[in-house]
C-alpha cells in the first residue's frame, strides 16, 4: 500500500514509522530482524530502509603511490526491502540515490522493486562520496533529486528510457522525499531550498520526510513556510533520539542541524553514555508527544540500525 493511502488511514491519528540500514557487508538479514521485531508491536505501517552508495578507500603501495579501491560497504537494499515485506507483511520504502546510478541503473532498480510489489520509493540525490567536498553525478545519472522523481514519474505513465518500447507496463509508485526544517547545507538560503523542495513535488512526489530536528519550533516553522509557498503534501518529522556525548559535534557536522541550548546542557551533565542514552530517550518523547498533539501523520525515527531506544519512546508515545 502506499504510504499515502497509510497516512488517509491513519484518519488523523499519529502513527509509528522507523528507517533502517542495512548492516555493513558479512553481517546476515538476522540482525536486521533483531532490531525490527521488537518494534513491530507498534505496527509500524512500513518501513524504511536507506541507500548506501560506494565509498573510495585508498591503500598505500610499497611504491608510495596510492590506489584507489571502490568499496560498498553497506549494499542490500532492495533484498532487505523484499525480505521485509515477506517476513512481517508491512511495506518497506527502499531509499534510491542519484549518486552513483545512471538513468539506465535507477530504470533497473525501479523495475526490480515493482517486481518485487514494493509501492513506494524515496527519492533522494545523496552526498558527495566520502573523500570529495561535492556532489558529482554520474556521467548519465541524474543531478538533483527533482530530476530522478520525474524518472519515476514517467516510469509511472509507462515511459522507459528505450522510446521504441512496446507493451509498456506503466509502474504504480508513490514517492517521497527529502526536506531540512533548518535547510540543507549547500543551499544558499531557505527560499531557495523551499524553491526546489517545491519543484521536486511539482515533478511527482506525494509526501516529504524531514531531516532529523531537536527543536520542535523549528519543525513547525518550516511547515508554516511549506504551506504559504504552496506545498501541500503531507510533511513527516523526522526525529533521531541522540545516544553518546559525541552526537554534539557529529550531529552537527554530519547533517547541519543545531541542538539546542538545553539538552547540550543535559548532554554535559551526564555522567557517562548510557545516561546520555537515556536522556536522549527523554528528549525524543518530549518530542514526538507535542507532534502527536499537531496531529502529525507520522512520526519517522532514525533507528541509525540499533532498536532499544526507539523501542522505549514508542513504548511511551504509541
Ligand atoms: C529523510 C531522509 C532520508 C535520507 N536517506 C538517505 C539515504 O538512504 N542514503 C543517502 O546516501 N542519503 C540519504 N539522505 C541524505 C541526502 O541524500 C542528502 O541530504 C543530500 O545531500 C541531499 O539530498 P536531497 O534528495 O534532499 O537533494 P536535492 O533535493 O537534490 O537537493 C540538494 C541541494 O540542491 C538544491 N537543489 C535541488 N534541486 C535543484 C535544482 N534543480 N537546481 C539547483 N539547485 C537545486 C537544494 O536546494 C539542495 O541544496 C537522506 C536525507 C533525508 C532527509
Amino acid at each position: 500500500m502506499k504510504v499515502t493511502e497509510h497516512i488517509a488511514n491513519g484518519n488523523g491519528k499519529t502513527q509509528f514509522s522507523f528507517e533502517i540500514l542495512p548492516p555493513l557487508k558479512g553481517e546476515n538479514i538476522h540482525s536486521i530482524f533483531k532490531n525490527i521485531d521488537p518494534l513491530m508491536e507498534f505496527k509500524p505501517p512500513y518501513i524504511n530502509v536507506t541507500y548506501h552508495r560506494e565509498e573510495y578507500v585508498f591503500n598505500e603501495l610499497p611504491s608510495g603511490l596510492l590506489e584507489k579501491k571502490v568499496v560498498r560497504k553497506r549494499p542490500g537494499t532492495v533484498g532487505i526491502c523484499a525480505a521485509i515485506q515477506n517476513k512481517y507483511e508491512v511495506d518497506a520504502v527502499p531509499h534510491i540515490l542519484c549518486g552513483g546510478f545512471t538513468k539506465e541503473d535507477t530504470e533497473n532498480f525501479l523495475i526490480d522493486i515493482g517486481f518485487l510489489e514494493i509501492d513506494n520509493v524515496m527519492a533522494l540525490r545523496g552526498d558527495a562520496v566520502k573523500s570529495e567536498t561535492y556532489f558529482t553525478p554520474e556521467k548519465a545519472g541524474h543531478k538533483y533529486a527533482c530530476d530522478l522523481v520525474s524518472q519515476i514519474n514517467n516510469l509511472n505513465k509507462g515511459k522507459y528510457l528505450d522510446k521504441e518500447l512496446q507493451n509498456n507496463a506503466p509502474t504504480n509508485f508513490c514517492v517521497g522525499v527529502a526536506a531540512y526544517p533548518e535547510k540543507h547545507m549547500e543551499a544558499p538560503n531557505m527560499e531557495s531550498d523551499l524553491h526546489f523542495l517545491k519543484k521536486k513535488i511539482a515533478n511527482g512526489a506525494e509526501y516529504v520526510v524531514t531531516q532529523m530536528f531537536f527543536d520542535n519550533a523549528k519543525y513547525f516553522s518550516f511547515v508554516a513556510k511549506c504551506r504559504e509557498a504552496g506545498i501541500t503534501v503531507p510533511i513527516i518529522p523526522g526525529i533521531k533520539p541522540i545516544s553518546v556525548e559525541k552526537h554534539l559535534n557529529m550531529i552537527p557536522h554530519r547533517f547541519h542541524v543545531d541542538l539546542p541550548e538545553a539538552l547540550i546542557k543535559e548532554v554535559i551533565k551526564c555522567k557517562d553514555n548510557s545516561a546520555v542514552r537515556a536522556l536522549g530517550i527523554e528528549w525524543s518523547i518530549a518530542q514526538s508527544k507535542e507532534l502527536m498533539e499537531a496531529k502529525v501523520p507520522f512520526i519517522h525515527y532514525y533507528s541509525m540500525g540499533k532498536s532499544n531506544n526507539i523501542n522505549k519512546i514508542a513504548s511511551a508515545v504509541f
